[in-house]
C-alpha cells in the first residue's frame, strides 16, 4: 500500500493549509515560518481523523508509524528524549480542527511523564513540586480524556487534600502533598480501570491522540457544528507539540492574549497573565488571571519581547490575534494565535480599523464579518437613563456585551428545558464547563462566579452573541441548594435577574431596554455592503410597525404579507368566522364584506409605509379550520351571535375538519371554492393602493400573490378574477395604477411546470417553508421531533427548514428559475421563505440568480451583509 503522509512537522507543513493541518496547524507552521519562538512539534492532518473514522475507529499502524518517526525527530530538534533517562520529552496534545471550535474538543497535557520520568525531571530542574504537579495533571487529564472518566473523583482528592492541609489554593500544596495525591490518583486509576496506569510513553501518545480524534464526534461538539454550519467531514487535526512550563515557579508563567479587545474592539492589547501556571488553569477559569502590567514589572525584558511579537503577528495576519503564550524560566514562548473570535460590535469596529490602517479592503473588511452576528447589535439595551438610578446587586467582568433578563436556571439541562417550555433563563453557574453548550444556546443571558475575559463562558458566548458577566464574585452560589446569594439577599429559580454583559453589572428583575443604534461602525460596513451587492432584500411584514421596523434595517420593499395574520385580531375574528360558517355564497359575500374595510386600512397602512418600494400582498393561505373557535364556551357565543344553533355550529365544524390541513384545503384552493374571498382580497388591495398613491403623491405599483399554485389553469383562473375585480376598481376610480399578479412556488409541482406558469404570471416568490416540507415529505410542525434523530445518526447535518437543502429542493429551485425566466424573460424571482433570511441560504439564491430575497425585519442586515458576501465570492470565483 502506498503510504500517504499524514504527519508533517511544523518546519515542513508549510504552505499546507488549514484544510489539511487545522487551523491551530497551519498556524504553528505559519508562526514557525516567520520566526516566533515556538515548542517545536508536528501535527497529525485532518486526513489521518477521516481515516480514523474510516477504519473502524482505529489508528492504521502506518500512520502510527510515521508518528512514531515525528517524534524522532522532536527529539533530535530539542535535545530531550521521550520516556529518557536524561533531558525527558514531554509533549502536548491537542486537537485543531479547520475552524476554530473553542472547548469543545480534547487536549491533554504533561504527555510522557511516568513514575521514572518524573523523578529525572525533578532532579534535573531541581523542582520536586514542579515535577509532581505536571505528573497529577498528567494523570487526571489521561483518565478523564483518554480513559473518558469522569474527573469529579480525583478533582475531590485534590479538594481534600487542600482541606487536610489547611490550604485554599492548589499553588499552595507542596511537593509531598503532590507525591501523595499521584499515588492516590494511580491507586484509584488501577482500581476503576483494573490495570496499572500506563508507563509506555508512546502508548499514552497513541492512546491520546485517539482520544483527541473521538473527540470530534463528542456530543458538545457536533451541537457546536451543527450551530456553526461546520460540516463533519472536515474532520480535526492534532498537534503534538513539545512541552514549555508555566509551573516551574515564580519566573514562569502563562497567558493568553487579543491583540485588540475581543469585545469591543478597541485598538489596545488585551491580555491576562497568570504566574506559576498552565493554560488549563486560565482556560477553565480556576484563578481569576491577573493584568498583563504584572509581567511588565515583573520581567520587564520578556514583556518587550511579548509586545514585539504581539505587534509582528497582527501585521503578518492583518487580523486580530488571539494567541496562548508561556514564560519557561524567563524564556518567552507563542503556543498559538488564532485569528480571535470577537463579539459582532467588536468585529466591524476591528474590520473599519483595519481598512483605515490600510491592511485590508472593504472587501476584505465585508467578508470578515459573520451575518449572523449582526443579529446582537439589533436588540435593544438597557436604558441608559434609567441604569443610572438602579443599583447594581453585583458586579462581574463585562464578558460578551447585550442585554438579557431572564429567571435564574442553575444548571445547563434545566436552562434548556426551561427554555423549551417558554421561559426567559439566565444561566447561573460557578464557572462554565463545554458540556453546558446547550444551556448555555438556550439561556437569554450567563453568569459566572468565577473565571477571566478568557474563560469558557466568555469565549463560547462572545462566539455566539450571547451577554455574558464573568467572574462576578458577588454572586455566592450553592449549586446543591439551587440558590445564588448577592450580598447576602437569596435569590431561587423564581427570580428574575438582569445582566449588562457591555458593564458586567447584574440588576435585579426586569431592567427597561430601549431601541438600538445602527450607525457609526455598523453603518460603514452595510454601506459598502449594499455597494457590493446585486440581490435585493425585502421583508416579510404584516403590520405597519413590522414594515417601519424592516424600513429602519434597511428593507428594500416588502416580499411577503400574510394577510390572515390580520384576521385574528378580536374585533375581526367573529367576522371570518361568520364567513367561515356560512353555507351559501350570500351569506358569505355578507361576512366578506364586514371584512373589506378592515382589510383595505390595513393595507393602505402598508403602502403608505413603504411609499414607492414594492409591496407584495398574498392572498388568504391557511386551511380555514385554523381560525375556528376550540372551545364549548367560544362555540356558544358565537352560535348566539349569528342566531344559529350550537349543533349546526358544530356540524360546520366537523364538516371543515381536515385529516391533512397543510395539504387540504387552503392557498388558492379556497379561492378556486370561494371566489369572493379572493375577489373581497383584490377589492381592499387595490382599494388602499389607489388611495395611498393620491394621498403620497406618487406611483405605486401593487404586486398581488396567489398562494400555493400547483398548475396553470388554476392559476389563470384566480389571476383572472383578481383581474376583473382589479381593473373595475381601477375604472372607477379615475386614476391609473400599473399593478402585478404572481404565484408563490411552494409546491414540487409549480417548479415542474414553470415554464407554463411563467408565461402567464408576472413574477415567482418561492416559498421555501412549504416548498422543502412537500420535497421532503416532512410537516414543518412536527419534523422538529425526529430530525434530531437525522442530525444523531448524520444522515443530515441541518435542519432544511433553516438552510435549504440546495441538492434536492434546489434543484427545484434551479430548474424553476430556468424554465420561468425562458418562457418569461421579464419574469421577477424571489424568495419569501425561512431561508431568505438564512445567510448561506442567501448566497445560492444570489448564484442561482434570484432578484431579491425577502426575510423578516430583524434578519433584513443578516441578509443584506450575506448578498454582499455571495457577491464578492462569485465575483472571485
Ligand atoms: C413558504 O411556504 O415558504 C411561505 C413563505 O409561506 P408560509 O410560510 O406562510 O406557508
Ligand atoms: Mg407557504
Amino acid at each position: 500500500m502506498s503510504e500517504k503522509k499524514y504527519v508533517y512537522g511544523f518546519k515542513e507543513a508549510k504552505g499546507l493549509g488549514r484544510e489539511i493541518l487545522g487551523g491551530k496547524g497551519a498556524g504553528l507552521a505559519e508562526m514557525t515560518s516567520i520566526g516566533i519562538p515556538i515548542p517545536q512539534g508536528f501535527t497529525i492532518t485532518t486526513e489521518a481523523c477521516n481515516l480514523y473514522y474510516d477504519s473502524g475507529k482505529k489508528i492504521p499502524e502506518y500512520v502510527i508509524n510515521q508518528i512514531y518517526a515525528a517524534v524522532k525527530v522532536i527529539e533530535q530538534e530539542t535535545g530531550k528524549k521521550f520516556n529518557g533517562d536524561k533531558n525527558p520529552l514531554l509533549v502536548s496534545v491537542r486537537s485543531g480542527a479547520r475552524a476554530s471550535m473553542p472547548g469543545m474538543m480534547d487536549t491533554i497535557l504533561n504527555l510522557g511523564l511516568n513514575d521514572r520520568t518524573v523523578e529525572v525531571l525533578a532532579k534535573e530542574t531541581g523542582n520536586e513540586r514542579f515535577a509532581y504537579d505536571s505528573y497529577r495533571r498528567f494523570i487526571v487529564m489521561y483518565s478523564n480524556i483518554a480513559k473518558g472518566h469522569p474527573r469529579t473523583d480525583m478533582d475531590k482528592m485534590l479538594e481534600q487534600m487542600k482541606e487536610h492541609k489547611g490550604v485554599r489554593l492548589d499553588t499552595e500544596l507542596d511537593a509531598n502533598d503532590l507525591k501523595a495525591l499521584v499515588k492516590q490518583y494511580k491507586d484509584y486509576y488501577k482500581k476503576v480501570f483494573k490495570e496499572d496506569f500506563p508507563s509506555d510513553t508512546y502508548h499514552q501518545l497513541i492512546e491520546a491522540v485517539t482520544a483527541v480524534f473521538r473527540s470530534w464526534d463528542n456530543p458538545r461538539a457536533n451541537v457546536y457544528r451543527k450551530m456553526h454550519a461546520i460540516p463533519y467531514s472536515w474532520g480535526t487535526a492534532v498537534n503534538v507539540q513539545s512541552m514549555v512550563f508555566g509551573n516551574k515557579g515564580e519566573t514562569s508563567g502563562t497567558g493568553v492574549a487579543f491583540s485588540r479587545s475581543p469585545s469591543t474592539g478597541e485598538k489596545k492589547l488585551f491580555a491576562e497573565y497568570l504566574p506559576n501556571a498552565q493554560g488549563e488553569d486560565v482556560v477553565a477559569g480556576i484563578r481569576t488571571p491577573l493584568h498583563i502590567d504584572y509581567l511588565k514589572e515583573v520581567m520587564p525584558e520578556v514583556y518587550d519581547q511579548f509586545m514585539g511579537i504581539v505587534a509582528k503577528m497582527e501585521h503578518h495576519y492583518r487580523d486580530m490575534q488571539d494567541m496562548e503564550f508561556t514564560v519557561e524560566e524567563r524564556k518567552l514562548y507563542f503556543l498559538q494565535t488564532r485569528n480571535g473570535k470577537r463579539t459582532a460590535a467588536s468585529a466591524l469596529k476591528i474590520a473599519c480599523d483595519l481598512v483605515d490602517e490600510k491592511l485590508i479592503t472593504p472587501e476584505e473588511a465585508v467578508l470578515r464579518i459573520d451575518p449572523k452576528s449582526l443579529d446582537s447589535l439589533l436588540h435593544p439595551s438597557f436604558d441608559p437613563k434609567l441604569l443610572k438610578s438602579l443599583k447594581p446587586i453585583g458586579e462581574g467582568l463585562p464578558a460578551s456585551p447585550g442585554a438579557a433578563t431572564g429567571k435564574i436556571a442553575f444548571t445547563a439541562e434545566e436552562a434548556h428545558e426551561r427554555h423549551e417550555n417558554g421561559e426567559a433563563v439566565i444561566l447561573v453557574r460557578a464557572e462554565t464547563s463545554p458540556e453546558d453548550i446547550e444551556g448555555m444556546v438556550a439561556a437569554e443571558g450567563i453568569l459566572t462566579m468565577r473565571g477571566g475575559m478568557t474563560s469558557h463562558a466568555a469565549v463560547v458566548a462572545r462566539g455566539m452573541g450571547k451577554c455574558c458577566v464573568a467572574g462576578c464574585s458577588a454572586a455566592l452560589i450553592d449549586e446543591e441548594k439551587r440558590i445564588v446569594k448577592f450580598n447576602g439577599k437569596v435569590y431561587t429559580d423564581k427570580d428574575i435577574i438582569s445582566l449588562d454583559g457591555s458593564t458586567g453589572l447584574v440588576y435585579e428583575g426586569d431592567v427597561k431596554k430601549v431601541a438600538p443604534e445602527l450607525t457609526g461602525y455598523f453603518g460603514r460596513i452595510m454601506k459598502w455592503a449594499d455597494e457590493m451587492r446585486t440581490l435585493k432584500v425585502r421583508t416579510n411584514a404584516d403590520t405597519p410597525r413590522d414594515a417601519k421596523q424592516a424600513l429602519a434595517f434597511g428593507a428594500q420593499g416588502i416580499g411577503l404579507c400574510r394577510t390572515e395574520h390580520m384576521f385574528f385580531d378580536k374585533d375581526r375574528i367573529f367576522h371570518v368566522r361568520e364567513m367561515i360558517l356560512a353555507d351559501n355564497t350570500a351569506d358569505r359575500e355578507k361576512a366578506l364584506e364586514k371584512l373589506l374595510p378592515y382589510q383595505q386600512s390595513d393595507f393602505y397602512e402598508l403602502f403608505m409605509a413603504m411609499k414607492d418600494l414594492n409591496v407584495t400582498i398574498r392572498l388568504l393561505d391557511p386551511p380555514l379550520h385554523e381560525f375556528l373557535p376550540q372551545e364549548d364556551e367560544q362555540i356558544e357565543e358565537l352560535a348566539k351571535a349569528l342566531d344559529l344553533s350550537v349543533e349546526h355550529i358544530k356540524a360546520r365544524i366537523e364538516y371543515l375538519h381536515e385529516f391533512n390541513p397543510m395539504m387540504g384545503h387552503r392557498g388558492c384552493r379556497l379561492d378556486v371554492s370561494y371566489p369572493e374571498i379572493g375577489r373581497m382580497q383584490a377589492k381592499a388591495i387595490i382599494r388602499a393602493a389607489l388611495q395611498a398613491q393620491k394621498d403620497l403623491g406618487i406611483k405605486i405599483v401593487p404586486e398581488i400573490m396567489i398562494p400555493l399554485v400547483l398548475d396553470v389553469k388554476e392559476f389563470n383562473f384566480v389571476r383572472n378574477l383578481i383581474v376583473e375585480t382589479v381593473n373595475d376598481e381601477i375604472a372607477k376610480s379615475g386614476q391609473e395604477m400599473k399593478y402585478e399578479v404572481g404565484t408563490m412556488i411552494e409546491i414540487p409541482r409549480a417548479a415542474l411546470m414553470a415554464d407554463e406558469i411563467g408565461k402567464e404570471a408576472h413574477f415567482f416568490s418561492f416559498g421555501t417553508n412549504d416548498l422543502t416540507q412537500m420535497t421532503f415529505g416532512f410537516s414543518r410542525d412536527d419534523a422538529g421531533k425526529f430530525l434530531p434523530d437525522y442530525y444523531g445518526k448524520k444522515i443530515f447535518e441541518q435542519d432544511p427548514f433553516q438552510t435549504i437543502d440546495q441538492n434536492g429542493v434546489g434543484q427545484l429551485v434551479k430548474l424553476a428559475v430556468a424554465n420561468g425566466r425562458k418562457a418569461n424573460p421579464h419574469l421577477h424571482l424571489g424568495v419569501c421563505g425561512e431561508h431568505g433570511g438564512d445567510p448561506v441560504s442567501v448566497e445560492f439564491f444570489h448564484n442561482v440568480g434570484l432578484d431579491y430575497v425577502s426575510c423578516s425585519p430583524y434578519r433584513v442586515p443578516v441578509a443584506r451583509l450575506a448578498a454582499a458576501q455571495a457577491a464578492i465570492k462569485a465575483k472571485k470565483a
